[in-house]
């Protein structure tokens, strides 16, 4: 025994074996390049039309340059291929977004919840996750399995990101594959924000009598106190559900966007005041 007093032993994730659930194709987890040819021959059917409302750009210091009459910037790129930049820019901002609500909400249901917490969507979803299991070659079981998954997303988001800066990419068809690319990323990670409220939330899972909620802008009883939730992120708008459940508090909580779409998903009597918007 005393030669083993200055051994120490940490054991890491246990990895379990994948249960087979089907075939797993060639390009799971990609990166940038790898659906690069794909993207190639969507473009060839699907020609990017660009209808500029400026012909100048001033994204960097060096600028602003002048792309009119096909002339370049000082980086070199001319107008279409900084159109091109800068929806593979948009793409990044709505991805992050999406991104980062996910990994709020899962971070906290790890924390609440654990790791180990099932995924649980019920006996009337047959394919749980689809966009999860087609991109990243999983078929998540529990909240921790999602971990990894966050992460691909939030590195490729970074990735796409990264080329837009000022001389790293010189070619419009390759930032619209890029913008392609994280768009996928989106909705992966789309999917885990959905997941996490489902499971953690207790959303219904697919239920055929989920109770419809009332919409628009007349539905709101102005004589009672009036709570409004705006934004992608349910996280704030459920304790305050919470809060006036308890307390038995006669007040109205109404919401544009997302979350007021979620909190419904939790309180049927919370309303949705206004139309789906960028919050
Ligand atoms: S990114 Fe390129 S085109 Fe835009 S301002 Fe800088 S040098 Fe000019």
């Amino acid at each position: 025994m005393d030669e083993l007093r200055n051994i120490s032993i940490r054991i890491g994730k246990i990895e379990e074996e994948e249960e087979e659930w089907g075939e797993v194709g060639p390009t799971i987890k990609p990166h940038i390049l790898d659906l690069r040819e794909w993207d190639k021959k969507l473009l060839e059917r699907y020609e990017p039309f660009y209808a500029p409302m400026q012909d100048f750009c001033n994204l960097c210091t060096m600028g602003p340059c002048d792309l009119s009459m096909n002339k370049r910037g000082a980086c070199g790129i001319d107008l279409k291929t900084q159109k091109a930049r800068l929806v593979a820019i948009a793409c990044c901002i709505g991805a992050s977004a999406h991104c980062a609500h996910g990994r709020h909400l899962l971070d906290y249901a790890i924390e609440e919840f654990g790791e180990d917490y099932p995924l649980d969507f019920g006996s009337n979803v047959n394919v749980e996750m689809p966009n999860t299991r087609l991109v990243f070659g999983i078929k998540p079981k529990t909240l921790g399995d999602l971990d990894a998954v966050m992460s691909y997303c939030e590195q490729e988001i970074v990735r796409v990101l990264h080329t837009t800066h000022t001389g790293n990419e010189g070619s419009y068809y390759d930032y619209e594959s890029k913008a392609l690319h994280v768009s996928m990323i989106d909705h992966v990670a789309m999917e885990i924000a959905d997941a996490v409220q489902i499971v953690a939330y207790k959303y219904p899972k697919a239920e055929p009598n989920t109770p419809l909620v009332e919409t628009g802008f007349g539905i709101v009883d102005r004589s009672k106190p009036v709570i409004v939730v705006i934004g992608h992120n349910v996280m704030s708008a459920r304790p305050i559900s919470d809060l006036l459940e308890e307390k038995n508090f006669d007040m109205e909580l109404a919401g544009l966007c997302c979350t007021a779409h979620d909190v419904t998903r939790y309180n049927p009597k919370a309303k949705i005041f206004g139309p789906i918007y960028s919050g």
